[in-house]
């Protein structure tokens, strides 16, 4: 079971083990390696759970063998909105729907989410109201980098499973590469309080509410050293140490701790259906006041 799938032994033994005895927990969250190693993972518990064969899967049945030409009708994907890059909750609202169907053609009927980090807030919301009252034919999949990017409220009532370290493919890292040189940079100029060139900066995100995203976590990482800094702490964990030094010393710890909330807050509004380039034109001047006043 699971021999195809990059992931680590005691992955493949634990999800094993938990699919034997039945223990299986009704919503599962994976996380670690790259994004196509999850889903392969998933579509394996899939399998495992839909297979008729006493050795499941055993690979080779019908029913194992829709789910891996993604065509079994019990089993549905949930991906991002590709022009909002996220998860809505209108998507959660159709998939309770269809939750409420019986399967097809087996006993359960899989949700697989792909990429659930990119649920907002309100989706996540809605998709706890159906993990509270878990009808016996449903399993939830959940995909993830880093399960530390979904609210407690849905992390306390799954079974987390880690593939092992998280990978990313060449094009994620060229991504995470360049949100890490703009928020490094944002950060500087704004400990040097240049403003003019914290605006020109802003530009490679106009448009790119994607990277604005990325961004705004790696600043959320470089203000959050900045007060574990003002606080005495050593143990860092941006990429970004020279600007969280620098900030340290340019604002209080007040101050900072104001920034970071609404780095959140900006965080938070960018998973909305927000107008992203009003958002990113009163990004610096948020984050300005806060310097100020
Ligand atoms: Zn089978």
């Amino acid at each position: 079971m699971f021999e195809g799938i990059n992931a680590t032994t005691q992955f493949k033994s634990s999800i094993t083990t938990a699919l034997r005895s039945g223990t299986l927990s009704h919503a599962l969250i994976l996380e670690g390696k790259s994004s196509h190693d999850r889903l392969d993972a998933a579509y394996e518990i899939a399998a495992a759970v839909l297979c008729e064969d006493e050795v499941k899967p055993c690979g080779i049945c019908s029913k194992c063998k829709k789910v891996k030409n993604k065509t079994h009708p019990d089993v549905h994907i949930l991906e991002k909105d590709e022009k909002s890059g996220i998860i809505k909750v209108d998507a959660i609202r159709e998939l309770k729907k269809l939750a409420q169907v019986l399967p097809n053609d087996g006993e359960k009927s899989v949700f697989i989410i792909v990429g659930a980090e990119l649920m907002n807030t309100q989706a996540q919301n809605a998709l706890l109201k159906i993990f509270e009252e878990p009808a016996r034919h449903l399993l939830f999949i959940l995909c993830c980098g880093a399960k530390s990017s979904l609210l407690d409220t849905i992390i306390s009532r799954a079974t987390s499973y880690s593939l092992g370290e998280e990978l990313a493919t060449e094009e994620e890292d060229e991504k995470l590469k360049k949100a890490k040189e703009t928020a490094t940079g944002l950060a500087l100029c704004f400990a040097s309080e240049n403003e003019l060139e914290f605006i020109r900066k802003s530009a490679v995100m106009r448009n790119d509410k994607e990277l604005f995203r990325s961004v705004l976590i790696q600043l959320r990482l470089i203000f959050r050293d900045c007060i574990i800094l003002q606080h005495g702490g050593k143990e860092l964990i941006s990429d970004s140490s020279e600007a969280a030094k620098k900030l340290s010393v340019k604002l209080t710890a007040k101050k900072s701790l104001e920034i970071l909330n609404i780095i959140n807050e900006l965080y938070e509004n960018s998973l909305m259906n927000s107008n992203h380039n009003l958002t990113l034109t009163g990004f610096s001047a948020k984050l300005y006041s806060i310097k100020t006043h």
